[in-house]
């Protein structure tokens, strides 16, 4: 059984409106998946689902992890059992350095695991693991002092996403690339981290619009998502053909101007 395993999601927005329409997928640890799909075709919507964002609800088929379904969990939940989802915290937090979220952000995890009590890290165990994760990822140390978010650039941010999966060490990392806004700094910061962190403990779902992001990430597996539903699953060559070819060939007319 895959540490991930979707099967014939069906998810729909609050007013009924379906948007993701029976997506089988399922993903291993030691595994880049990538999701493409053009404009509105569905995966933000499929990547909230996954996360647990009470907006969009699964009406049909199951989601399991680690062989259990996580449908009847809250976001919260998910991620203490090692479901890891880059845009979980986007919002700048005035007062609250990068450094005291991570510890918070660990400090819950440890929690959970504790069923419940709570369990700090110890201050120098915390400190030693977050400067390797530093120097590993390459983030410089004067970002661990600033507050979360507060004016950080999109490359700033990408770092401390990066950061923050490398301390928390999740089973599997799912994110939804939005493109618009990732400049050539961002994206190599977040497939340089996606490459480091990458290996047998973890499994990677990224979820894009553009195979710029994959020609760093070379995903094993590509899906291609169409009006809600998965209508190829390939090797990277997949990626290659929809920068060659756009999503034309799916019968996918695009706007000119590109987003999420
Ligand atoms: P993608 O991320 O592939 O661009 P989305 O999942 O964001 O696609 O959107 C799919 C469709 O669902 C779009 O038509 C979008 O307008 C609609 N949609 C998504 N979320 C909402 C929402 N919260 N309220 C209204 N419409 C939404
Ligand atoms: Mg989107």
């Amino acid at each position: 059984m895959a540490l991930l395993e979707i099967t014939n999601l069906h998810v729909s927005l609050e007013d009924g409106t379906e948007i993701v329409k029976g997506v089988d997928l399922a993903v291993d640890t030691n595994a880049k998946h990538a999701i493409m799909g053009a404009n509105g075709s569905g995966k933000s919507t499929f990547a909230y689902a996954l996360m647990g964002h009470p907006a969009y609800q699964v009406t049909e088929g199951d989601i399991r992890f680690d062989g259990e379904s996580i449908l009847e969990m809250g976001a919260d939940e998910r991620a203490q059992r090692g479901l890891f989802l880059a845009f979980q915290y986007p919002h700048a937090i005035p007062g609250v350095t990068v450094t005291s979220f991570l510890r918070s952000a660990i400090n819950a995890k440890r929690k959970a695991a504790n069923g419940g009590e709570e369990d700090p890290i110890p201050v120098k165990e915390f400190r030693t693991s977050l400067l390797a994760a530093m120097e590993r990822l390459r983030v410089p140390r004067e970002l661990a002092q600033r507050y979360l978010n507060d004016g950080f650039s999109g490359g700033e941010k990408k770092r401390v996403e990066i950061l923050q999966m490398a301390i928390l060490r999740p089973e599997l990392a799912i994110m939804d690339e939005t493109d618009s806004g990732l400049d050539i700094d961002a994206l190599r910061i977040v497939s340089d981290g996606v490459n480091r962190l990458a290996g047998p403990e973890l499994g990677v779902l990224v979820i894009t619009h553009y195979s710029r992001l994959l020609r760093y990430i070379k995903p094993n597996v590509v899906h291609v998502l169409v009006d809600g539903r998965i209508v190829r699953t390939g090797g990277a060559e997949v990626a290659d053909e929809l920068e060659r070819d756009g999503y034309a060939p799916y019968g996918v007319e695009e706007e000119a101007i590109v987003g999420g």
